[in-house]
């Protein structure tokens, strides 16, 4: 499936309650080609209402992350676990999750990416089944996963802000290796 059919299957969505709180759906952004694909949580206040992935105070974190690493976020392809914001920004349920996971998987499976970064415990355990970023991170798993911490949480430990540019840069490497 192309990523704007997947895009559109994903803003008429009303497979669980998330659809009927949001203002926007966020599907995701980036090029069909991007050798590296990004997932983080979920969506915040600022990225339900402008229906763009990344934009509020972690987005900038990521941002500067990314420019850390050397890396052009035009070319990468950034997204969540979950499609629509969450009350308060909770928690997604596992539940939803289930429902949601399914878009993800479309995503993955149109990019085709060399390398996927897996942004907190929510995106690990989703898609790998893995916990504790702390004790994971930087490591590749499955040839093409590395897990890191979601841009979130530098904003309340500024002191995470080095692995996370680290393991992007870690990112980028795989996705060399792979060509
Ligand atoms: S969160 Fe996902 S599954 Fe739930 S309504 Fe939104 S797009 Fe659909």
């Amino acid at each position: 499936m192309c990523l704007e059919g997947i895009a559109e299957e994903a803003k008429a969505c009303m497979k669980c309650d998330l659809g009927a709180g949001r203002h926007k759906t966020v599907p995701g952004e980036g090029p069909c080609d991007a050798e590296i694909l990004l997932v983080g949580e979920a969506p915040g206040a600022e990225e339900d209402l402008s229906g763009r992935p990344f934009v509020g105070r972690a987005g900038k974190v990521l941002d500067r992350a990314l420019a850390q690493a050397m890396l052009d976020r035009s070319k990468i392809f950034i997204t969540s676990i979950i499609k629509c914001r969450p009350p308060g920004n909770r928690k997604p349920k596992v539940w939803e999750i289930e429902e949601c996971i399914p878009l993800l998987q479309a995503q993955m499976g149109a990019i085709k990416p060399r390398a996927i970064g897996l942004m907190g415990n929510v995106a690990a355990k989703a898609v790998l089944g893995l916990e504790g970023v702390a004790g994971l991170h930087g490591q590749v798993f499955q040839d093409r996963y590395v897990i890191t911490y979601h841009p979130a949480a530098i904003l309340r430990r500024r002191e995470l802000q080095e692995d996370l540019v680290s393991d992007l840069k870690k990112l980028k490497e795989l996705s060399l290796s792979r060509k």
